[in-house]
């Protein structure tokens, strides 16, 4: 699957407005019923549209990663590694703040955020035709409940800190440069406690197991990376929490194969169904049954298309199809009157 900002020919942050005029523009150039218009363009135009234009469903999009959804194994995941914390997002004020050693806006800028912490997650075909919630309960650093994150209690007392000499910045020599970098005693409040919070340790943080409930979408690819804002550990001293990446992990089915959207399935038919034409019954994912005309003549392999009835598109928008391949059953047990029957039809050049 494309990349749906790109389809539509719009930025990242586009605003409604600018998505739906861009989308109007397309969408009357490229219609079918238009001279020179392409069917498949617009099918794809529409398609973003109707995700880009939704807020939740724009914002599950957006929450794959650059990729975007339905790019396969690995859609948003790469370079972060799994079983572990990833420490790659800094906000990029940080680094500014630290390098030129200025102090922009609040003294908060100079936290960094908590870690983030990933996890896998295993479904099945069937239960990703719709979407699924869970609950996954682990241990994690949250916020320290005694003195609410700050890493001290109500009664301590501020004084300068030590470390800085209440200036909140500290200067080291990198060689010819010196670098002024925030001080990490009381990051860059130039104050400290006297008293620190004894059930963190001055930490604003402390272990726990903790619930977390969120929504694996229909239609989710193996591989892909759901990221759940401010669910990863907590920041230190009140700073906001990192975020928890699920990579999910489709399980195979043992009777529909999975190709992109759409699903495969093999059915025996008998000689005679085959030659004759038959409705086969055919027991799809959802337990629902369906009945496939075959025509008279069908040959072994033919494959019949049945629109609508594979996975549902992670976009939110149509599903894939059903394709049944028909396997022609040879018998092997033949009774008495089955096989002068085949006699009959041999000498009939049959
Ligand atoms: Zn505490
Ligand atoms: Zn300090």
């Amino acid at each position: 699957m494309e990349d749906f900002y790109k389809i539509l020919g719009v930025s990242k942050n586009a605003s409604k407005d600018e998505i739906k005029k861009a989308y109007r523009k397309l969408a009357h150039k490229h219609h079918p019923d238009k001279n020179g218009g392409d069917e498949k363009t617009f099918k794809k135009i529409s398609e973003a549209y109707h995700v880009l234009s939704d807020d939740k469903k724009r914002e599950q999009y957006d929450n794959f990663g650059r990729s975007g959804p339905g790019m396969g194994s690995g859609a948003s995941s790469s370079g972060r590694g799994f079983g572990g914390f990833s420490q790659a997002d800094f906000d990029m004020g940080d680094i500014f703040e630290e390098f030129f050693g200025f102090s922009r806006g609040g003294k908060r800028r100079t936290q960094r955020r908590g870690e983030d912490i990933a996890i896998r997650v295993t479904t099945n075909l069937k239960k990703i035709l719709e979407d699924e919630e869970r609950r996954i309960t682990f241990e994690k650093l949250v916020s320290c409940s005694k003195c609410d994150g700050k890493g001290y209690s109500p009664d301590a007392k501020m004084k300068k800190c030590s470390s800085c000499e209440g200036s909140g910045k500290i200067r080291t020599a990198i060689g010819p440069f010196a670098q002024v970098t925030t001080c990490p005693e009381c990051v860059g409040e130039g104050n400290v406690p006297d008293k620190e919070c004894a059930d963190c340790r001055g930490e604003g943080r402390t272990k726990e197991k903790q619930e977390v409930k969120f929504t694996i979408p229909a239609g989710i690819h193996s591989g892909q990376t759901l990221r759940i804002q401010g669910k990863g550990n907590a920041g230190k001293k009140g700073a906001s929490a990192g975020d928890l990446l699920v990579e999910i992990f489709v399980e195979n089915n043992t009777t529909f194969e999975r190709k992109g959207d759409d699903l495969y399935y093999r059915t025996k038919a008998n000689f005679s169904q085959a030659a004759l034409g038959d409705k086969i019954d055919i027991e799809l994912l959802t337990d629902k049954k369906i009945s496939l005309k075959i025509p008279s003549g069908t040959n072994v392999g033919k494959t019949f298309r049945v629109s609508g009835k594979g996975v549902p598109r992670l976009s939110g928008y149509g599903k894939g199809d059903l394709y049944v391949i028909i396997d022609v059953v040879v018998p092997k047990k033949l009774n008495k009157k089955q096989k002068q029957l085949l006699e009959d039809l041999k000498k009939e050049g049959i």
